[in-house]
């Protein structure tokens, strides 16, 4: 009567869907984890994120022996493999004999196809795979119009989605109750969680970052966010202001379950905070973007829109120049280069300057949103499938409830705008920092006077545009017009 419990996208051993339904059903449950080769091996060998779950796996542990300990059980803890998961997982619950394993839902088509595949080989062995929502509160058809089709505009979804929420979809698992079924690791299970280099990994900044890992990283996150919450509506928008809650990679590996998030927001909104209830708002969108992947697959490569799929965007050498200069923060448009090196540097980046900044690569570029996506995809510490998609296409306009093609972002007034003391670009633009406030948000309009007494020859340590905001608005306009008429 053995379960085992594979962990994914959800390191945390309270409220979590998985843990408990195994927890209940079956008298001995393992629990593991695999470092899976086929999503790290085409990573980059220094990688934030394969850091930050390494971390969390430790937490993790942490907790399971914490809670076996407390039922006198000695040898509780994570059982860690290295290797394709697909293989591993079933090789490992015929080891221990388990006649079921538990897991937590992952939409991701990727994931999607690796559990077919798992599924079929625990089938071969006798062995049931059972999963549950997790990650999302709600997800899949849950939330779906009168008439039973899904919601693709945010604000209508939104509505229903506030809607069904009551206490039932936000309580949590009560994890702890059970945890007397937790099993001791045999023998041959008991090894250290692997370090970064025994899975072919280096070390990197991430413990220069404020990101600490972990359920207790989120803990300590969330406590700092919650005291700040009720401004979130406000303090959000500006760059330079530690504004929104950093929680993103928390939810992204499940260090912390959405169900609690939404449940300090939901609890404070109803008491009349409007920054929880933009927050909630921002959690609602996660859900949006999630159950827009499950009914619209085809997102992943494709616009949503058919039509905008015939966008001609730029192509060949000069194009592949741009797209050099946007990621490596050299564009000229100090917002822009600023928001760049943020990414690059930390692996994150302000929602603001997200939105900024792919507006410029397909608007004021002309490139493609897919190329856009996947650096994002590469570099961000939260990076998620679902959002990422759901936020490049909004930008690109060629997504569901996207920004109008027609409404392009100027990048020198967001950056007046939103970074109006210039205190983020002179964060990670240095060089620009004698230029007074109302110059640096756009260097190439200051008088040789003005440069030579901010000691910045442009074009030196800092380039001139690398396109003029005017005249690439212009193409923009014609690209989005002829691809209007396949529609
Ligand atoms: P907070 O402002 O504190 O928000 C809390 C949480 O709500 C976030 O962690 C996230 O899970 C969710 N959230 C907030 N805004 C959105 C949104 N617009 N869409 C979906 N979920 C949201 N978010 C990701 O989680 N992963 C991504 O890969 C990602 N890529 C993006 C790409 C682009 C081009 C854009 C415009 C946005 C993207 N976002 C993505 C959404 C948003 O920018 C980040 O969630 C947010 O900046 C993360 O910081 P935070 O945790 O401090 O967020």
């Amino acid at each position: 009567d053995g379960a085992l419990v594979w962990f994914r996208r959800d390191l945390r051993a309270d409220d979590q869907a998985a843990l408990y339904h195994a927890l209940k059903a079956a008298r001995q449950v393992y629990c593991a984890f695999v470092f899976d080769t086929a999503i790290l091996d085409p990573l980059p060998r220094a990688d934030r994120r394969v850091e930050f779950i390494r971390g969390s796996l430790a937490g993790l542990d942490a907790q399971l022996r914490a809670m076996a300990a407390a039922h006198g059980i000695e040898h509780g803890g994570l059982i860690v493999r290295h290797g394709d998961a697909a293989h591993e997982l079933p090789r490992l619950a015929d080891e221990l004999h388990v006649q079921a394993v538990y897991a937590n839902h992952d939409d991701d088509p990727a994931a999607i196809e690796r559990d077919a595949r798992v599924r079929g080989r625990l089938s071969n062995l006798g062995i049931a795979f059972h999963s549950s929502k997790d990650h999302v509160v709600f997800e899949r058809s849950e939330v779906l119009t009168a008439t039973g089709s899904p919601y693709s505009v945010f604000t209508p979804y939104k509505n229903a989605w506030l809607k069904k929420l009551d206490d039932f979809y936000l309580g949590a698992y009560p994890v702890k109750r059970y945890a007397g079924a937790l099993a001791e690791r045999p023998e041959g299970c008991r090894s250290p969680i692997p370090s970064l280099e025994a899975i072919g990994f280096e070390k990197t900044n991430l413990h220069t970052l404020k990101l600490p890992s972990g359920p207790v990283g989120a803990d300590e996150l969330l406590e700092d966010f919650l005291e700040r919450i009720d401004h979130y509506d406000q303090a959000r928008e500006f760059p330079s202001v530690k504004g929104p809650s950093y929680l993103g990679p928390h939810l992204r590996f499940g260090t912390v379950s959405i169900r609690r998030l939404a449940h300090e927001a939901h609890r404070r909104a109803a008491k009349g905070s409007k920054g929880a209830a933009t927050w909630l708002s921002e959690l609602v969108w996660r859900d949006f973007y999630h159950q827009i992947l499950h009914h619209h697959p085809h997102v992943v490569d494709h616009a949503f829109k058919p039509e905008y799929d015939t966008l001609k965007w730029e192509h060949g050498k000069h194009a592949d120049a741009l797209f050099a200069a946007w990621c490596e923060g050299r564009t000229g448009y100090p917002l822009v280069d600023a928001a760049m090196h943020q990414i690059n540097q930390t692996g994150y980046m302000h929602n603001r300057l997200r939105m900024v900044v792919a507006s410029f690569l397909t608007k004021d570029l002309g490139l493609d949103w897919r190329r856009g996506e996947a650096y994002f995809a590469t570099h961000l510490n939260d990076y998620e499938l679902a959002s990422n998609n759901g936020g490049w296409q909004w930008a690109a306009s060629t997504g569901c409830d996207a920004q109008p093609y027609f409404r392009i972002f100027n990048p020198v007034a967001q950056s007046e705008k939103f970074d109006a003391e210039g205190k983020f670009i002179r964060r990670y633009l240095p060089q620009l920092a004698n230029l007074p406030d109302k110059l640096i948000h756009a260097p190439w309009l200051a008088r040789p006077v003005d440069l030579a007494a901010a000691d910045l020859a442009l074009g030196k340590q800092y380039p001139a545009p690398i396109v003029d905001h005017g005249e690439a608005r212009g193409k923009t306009m014609e690209r989005f017009a002829a691809a209007k008429q396949h529609a």
